[in-house]
């Protein structure tokens, strides 16, 4: 597993540095290195292995390292159709992301939380750190920067707090001169060919419609880190927090987490998670849990929670003693008990 997720942080420096039509030999120092280990552990094992970098990204496209990983991986690790890069618009997946994350050595989580820690010392107070964190969560790719709005009064003070998180668009996010992004998700999207298109969501293709602008050099975007693993599980959290009939606090920890207060005056905490794989997902949950003197709730995206061995999977790799529960979105704000509040609603959902 580590050797796997030292290939999918390869992969993400390939990606940083890929500027289409300008690529240059040498490859990412941490990709070829990892290459080298795995061509090593599969040589040694006698498993067929990929013959170059080349390889390794096509491979990486076409089939799950269920498939072609030549070292042993945990059954059900990873989910069945798991991909390190998309096949068709071959950028990095969710589960290259998560599983660059997972580990004492992970990169992506890892900078997105010290991204969203240096914001909270800059504002100060949380909430001016919320009002920061909503805009992020808001406006991950900015299609066209328009000074008068983004120099108004009203959001004048979060811009200038946020603004340099914000970067350039790849040259490879441009086609045909023009940037676009998902209505779905609010983030990066391209179209492909034969009227097929990819946005970096995952959004089902019948339900993204593509916005875009022809003046990329107008275009701003958070870094990789802040879109995945805080902008696409943002929105489901802001409209999580706008169901629930008591306003949550914001606890300014990790990527943040809610904190609920119930009526008889128990609290709990929640976390909106997007996580492609449930094993990481839990993983991931559990760490957050040991920090916690109260009960902890992640809350996923319905189409998540709804997929086929989701929810059994992420159950599954918790320690024995976790009171983690998992719900979709749904589930969290649909009142079963209209005098009850979250909290205590999902004690018995
Ligand atoms: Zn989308």
């Amino acid at each position: 597993m580590e050797l796997l997720a030292a290939v999918s942080r390869g992969l993400i420096d390939l990606a940083q540095v890929t500027r289409v039509g300008t690529f240059r030999l040498p490859y990412p120092p941490g990709l070829q290195l990892a290459l080298d280990r795995v061509v090593l552990a599969g040589l040694t094992r006698s498993r067929p292995v990929p013959g170059g970098i080349p390889e390794l990204l096509s491979w990486s496209r076409e089939k799950s390292p269920a498939e072609w990983w030549p070292l042993e991986l945990p059954d059900g690790f990873l989910s069945a159709d798991a991909r390190l890069l998309h096949s068709d618009s071959k950028e990095i997946t969710r589960t290259c992301a998560e599983l660059a994350s997972w580990g004492p050595d992970g990169v992506l989580e890892q900078e997105a939380v010290a991204l969203l820690a240096e914001l909270a010392e800059a504002c100060g107070t949380v909430e001016r750190f919320t009002a920061c964190r909503d805009f992020l969560i808001q406006q991950p790719v900015i299609l066209q920067y328009n000074p008068v709005k983004f120099l108004s009064p009203a959001v004048a003070h979060t811009w200038k707090l946020v603004q340099e998180l914000y970067g350039a668009v790849p040259d490879r996010f441009q086609v045909d001169g023009r940037v676009y992004r998902c209505s779905g998700c609010s983030l990066l999207a391209r179209p492909l060919a034969k009227n097929a298109s990819w946005c970096e969501g995952g959004c089902r293709s019948s339900e993204r419609v593509l916005e875009s602008t022809h003046q990329p050099e107008q275009s701003r975007l958070l870094p990789l880190a802040l879109r995945l693993f805080l902008a696409l599980p943002g929105r489901t959290e802001q409209a999580v927090r706008s169901g629930l009939p008591a306003r949550p606090r914001l606890l300014p920890r990790g990527l943040g987490l809610l904190e609920l207060s119930s009526t008889d005056g128990t609290t709990c905490v929640l976390q909106v998670q997007a996580r492609q794989e449930p094993v990481l997902a839990a993983l991931q949950a559990a760490e957050t849990a040991a920090g916690l003197a109260v009960p902890f709730h992640v809350v996923t995206p319905h189409d998540l929670a709804a997929d086929p061995g989701y929810r059994e999977a992420f159950e599954g790799s918790l320690p024995d003693s976790s009171q983690i529960r998992l719900l979709s979105a749904d589930e969290f704000t649909t009142p079963r008990h209209a005098t009850r509040t979250a909290c205590e609603r999902n004690d018995d959902a």
